[in-house]
């Protein structure tokens, strides 16, 4: 029982009550299939994705195909149990009939069989990475029944073979390779080059091969009962949800493991029948510009899979104008009627079948990134949504995506080809033609561009450990371009003047130019065009933008830049959470200001004490007696000049400056050196007392664990009169702002304080020193002494700190540290691989805050603060400062600001507005 509960809580499972046996998990009123009918977009949790639309454009009154969805509540029991719910067979059986009765003709019958397909389909889109497989019904019995309806005989057998194709290779794991090579054979064998030119007979004699390898594969015969051929087919698309190539992508996507498929069953229409029927997808906008437009591709005579898949070259959607205009007005009418009613782009599948029209998907469509602004403000000014929806359209990761490099158009580059833009940024790297080359070179630090002719989902390693992907084949919605766009990577695809050698590893260009394996190129997915060498990059318009260096208000600002500068604004209007930036010199605050940044959040002053100053604190250290004064005093007017500096670049914004934090041994000489230089000095009888006196200095003050050990407010309390001098420079350097009619709101912050009796005592002679300067200054400054919340006791205490605190700034890098007891600076290098892979979080913990553990003592201190001063200011300046989730997070909890690194400050912008804007929705609702 224990095991079975551990198992379910591993996977994200919630584990059953110890009580409750564990393998009744589903009441046994739950129901498992829903007809197309009886659905909505609403119940994608349930129904899937695709699911929940298909049963949405069925109530629109759209030409869909009918059928029902099986849940994934039926797939996580399945998942979890290794067998179907018992309920689940009669369901199918009764929606089976109900479908019979619809079409008027039987599953598999003999003259006139109903063929379906079936269907993976998850609450999150995932291309490619599980299981279909079409024309299940088709059996000896039924290919003729089928063959005389369409009144085709090679249609029927060509439908039967990808039935047994397909289903051989994804229900019955026969290696694909054995159904290909069949394939190419029976073309060798007729001197033909592709499959429309083999005939009837042809395919028939290729049906008996595949039910040959089949059978010599599997040690079985290919199913010829259509209803074992359904269930069975169903069982593949459950199981295809725990394959490697889903695992991974969903850890890349940060897709819950937990949440299971659901699966569609569809009266099956064809594609396949002739020139006068065809296969395409369209979207209702540009997905990569946002631009209204007619976009898609088509391909005539086709069935299911070839678009998406790449294999065969595509006309563009506009081309069906002249193929089947009657189709081509009603898809362009459905495509108005699903815009306006998702408020959105909407990508779709759509068969014609001997001119008529089926609408197989349709779904919000994956966009770039900077079609996603642009498309939410266009929806803005079409009046379909307003500012709130707008920025629930967009999210940080995108705007970081946009604030990404671009190639320099002005300098010399030999542009070999061009394909399509598929997916955005320039992508400079090593030419690589394979997966495993590009993980194993990406992992010595090479970057890489992977180069195939089309790619497929076992490429998925090599996309993920290359810079950008080129491809010769496919068009905007092959699987390289889709899969590309949904990570951010640069992508280019359909570039056919380059013919790509995958086997000799190398591509050549019209001109016979041959790149070889390790040649440098540069893709740009922004404009498709592919470059020899290395292309110079230069800044994205979106950080000109934020720079102040490109207005969204002149008259020829770039579209996107103005849809960003609108975005920014809705964001700043709603947003409660302050955005501050982590600065320590005058620049970087500089650049935090133009960004947006509302003061300095975190000044880590051990910045201030490198280079040459570093020689002082060393003095500091090691003084035997009372501090080294004369260090502290030549420390002091530097620190302050530092300070004015900063003060001025912030000025009227307030800056707090954090107390000198780092392990002691960050200042001192290396051990090993220094041991090596008293060595080689006694060997050599050469004087060498104060490398002696330093060394053993150093070995006093070695520590088995530095970030454990005398830093922060203990290294204040061991060494005196170093933070007295840090609070002296702080307030002589507000004084003087202040004289200097400047407005200077210094906050002075201590690190890792544990107890309230340490911030006492700082506090008491920080208020001394301040009390002074005020004085010989003439001038009330005003300061506020604070602290961080970094460790477990801190957060535990926190009521009793916030008696001494005026603020609190949560440094979740520590805290996450100490939490978990993971060194900081070692274990993303050292395991968290192996505990992604097995799940065990999905993202670090140092990178999104782990709410249940990490977040939940900040909430708790957060509350406990403010229990004991209500008027508490609390921020947060941990790197999850930046992080869109955790942003969302300390919205929550009621933090006043988070603090982040400059650059991050737009993306804290926008995601504080988007949380704001959320719980607005929520508490409306
Ligand atoms: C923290 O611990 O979160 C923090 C901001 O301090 P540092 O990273 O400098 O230790
Ligand atoms: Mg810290």
């Amino acid at each position: 029982m224990f095991l079975a509960v551990r198992a379910a809580r591993r996977r994200g499972v919630s584990a059953v009550p110890e009580t409750q046996d564990p393998h009744v998990t589903q009441p046994s009123s739950a129901k498992f299939v829903y007809d197309f009918t009886e659905g909505n977009r609403d119940l994608k949790d349930l129904l899937g994705g695709k699911g929940a639309n298909l049963a949405e454009m069925t109530n629109l009154g759209l030409p869909v195909p009918p059928g029902f969805t099986i849940t994934t509540e039926a797939c996580k029991v399945y998942l979890e149990s290794g067998t179907e719910p018992a309920a689940l067979r009669a369901e199918v059986s009764q929606h089976l009939d109900a479908l019979e009765q619809k079409m008027g003709k039987k599953l598999g019958q003999a003259d006139d069989p109903l063929l379906v397909s079936v269907r993976s389909g998850a609450k999150f889109s995932m291309p490619g990475m599980m299981d279909t497989v079409l024309n299940i019904g088709l059996s000896d019995a039924s290919v003729s029944g089928l063959a005389a309806q369409a009144g085709d005989e090679r249609f029927a057998w060509d439908s039967y073979r990808r039935l047994i194709q397909m289903f051989g290779k994804t229900v019955l794991g026969v290696d694909g390779e054995l159904f290909e090579e069949a394939l190419e054979e029976a073309k060798r064998a007729k001197g033909v080059r592709v499959d429309v030119e083999l005939d009837a007979a042809d395919l028939q004699n290729l049906v008996a091969h595949f039910k040959d390898v089949v059978a010599k594969e599997t040690g079985r015969d290919f199913p010829q009962d259509p209803r074992e051929q359904m269930d069975l087919a169903i069982r593949a698309v459950f199981d295809s949800w725990n394959t490697d190539r889903a695992k991974l992508y969903r850890r890349q996507e940060r897709i819950p493991g937990d949440l299971g498929t659901a699966v569609n069953v569809c009266s099956m229409v064809f594609g396949n029948l002739g020139p006068d029927s065809g296969t395409g997808v369209a979207f209702t906008r540009d997905p990569a510009s946002g631009q209204q437009g007619v976009y898609g591709d088509y391909l005539q005579n086709a069935q299911g899979e070839d678009v998406v898949a790449g294999i065969r070259n595509t006309v563009p959607l506009a081309d069906l104008e002249n193929i089947d205009k009657a189709s081509y007005d009603q898809l362009m009418q459905i495509m108005e009627t699903l815009e306006t009613h998702y408020k959105d782009l909407c990508d779709i599948e759509f068969t014609i079948e001997r001119g008529k029209l089926w609408m197989l998907q349709t779904r919000v469509g994956k966009r770039t990134a900077g079609a996603a602004f642009r498309i939410a403000t266009q929806l803005v000014d079409q009046g379909l949504i307003d500012e709130a929806e707008a920025l629930q359209r967009v999210n940080g990761a995108q705007l970081a995506q946009l604030m990404f490099p671009r190639f320099d158009l002005g300098a010399k580059s030999e542009m070999i080809g061009r394909g399509i833009a598929a997916s955005p940024g320039a992508a400079v790297g090593k030419a690589v033609f394979d997966s495993y080359t590009a993980v194993k070179w990406s992992r010595s630090g090479e970057k890489v561009i992977l180069i195939r002719r089309e790619t497929n989902p076992d490429d998925l390693n090599g996309m993920i450990a290359a810079e950008g992907i080129l491809t010769s084949r496919g068009g905007k919605t092959s699987h390289a371009a889709v899969v590309a766009r949904g990570m951010g990577k640069t992508c280019v695809c359909g570039a056919e003047e380059l013919e790509v050698d995958t086997k000799s590893r190398r591509m050549t260009t019209q001109d016979g130019t041959v790149i070889e394996e390790g040649d440098v190129v540069s893709i740009d997915g922004s404009t498709g065009k592919v470059y020899a060498g290395e292309v110079p990059v230069v800044p994205s318009p979106v950080v000109e933008y934020f720079e102040g260096r490109m207005h969204a208000g002149a008259d020829d600002a770039d579209e996107l830049v103005k849809a960003v500068h609108r975005i920014m604004a809705y964001a700043d209007r709603v947003r409660r959470l302050r955005v501050r930036a982590n600065a320590d010199n005058a620049e970087d605050a500089a650049r935090a200001r133009r960004f947006g940044a509302q003061g300095i959040g975190l000044c880590r002053t051990e910045h201030m004490f490198l280079g040459e100053r570093r020689e002082m604190v060393e003095r500091l250290i090691l003084a035997d007696t009372d501090a080294d004064k004369a260090a502290l005093e030549e420390l002091l007017p530097l620190q302050k000049a530092d300070f004015i500096e900063l003060f001025e670049s912030m000025d009227g914004l307030p800056v707090t400056v954090r107390l000198l934090d780092p392990p002691l041994h960050e200042f001192l000489p290396d051990i090993t050196d220094l041991s090596v230089r008293v060595a080689l000095a006694e060997a050599r009888h050469e004087k060498h007392e104060n490398d002696l006196r330093l060394l053993q200095a150093v070995h006093k003050l070695h520590e088995q664990n530095p970030m454990l050990g005398l830093r922060g407010v203990r290294l204040g309390l061991v060494i005196p009169g170093l933070f007295a001098m840090q609070v002296r420079a702080i307030a002589e350097a507000a004084a003087e702002r202040k004289n200097a009619k400047g407005d200077p709101r210094a906050e002075i912050m201590i690190p890792l304080v544990g107890t309230v009796q340490e911030l006492e005592i700082v506090r008491e002679e920080a208020e001394q020193v301040i009390a002074e300067v005020e004085k010989t200054h003439g001038v009330e400054l005003k300061l506020t002494l604070g602290t961080m919340i970094e460790l477990p006791r801190a957060a535990l205490t926190a009521g009793q700190i916030a008696e001494s605190a005026d603020f609190f700034s949560f440094g979740t890098n520590d805290l996450t540290q100490t939490v978990w007891g993971f060194s900081r600076d070692d274990v993303e290098a050292s395991f968290f691989t192996a505990y992604l892979e097995k799940g065990i979080f999905g993202v670090s913990p140092f990178e999104t805050i782990d709410k249940d553990g990490v977040g939940s003592l900040v909430r708790n201190a957060a509350a406990a603060g403010r229990a004991t001063r209500p008027d508490l200011k609390l921020g947060v300046c941990g790197e999850h400062g930046g992080d869109p989730e955790s942003v969302h997070f300390f919205h929550e909890v009621g933090l006043d600001y988070v603090s982040c690194s400059p650059f991050r400050i737009p993306v804290a912008r926008l995601e504080a507005g988007r949380a704001a804007a959320e719980s607005k929705g929520s508490d409306s609702r």
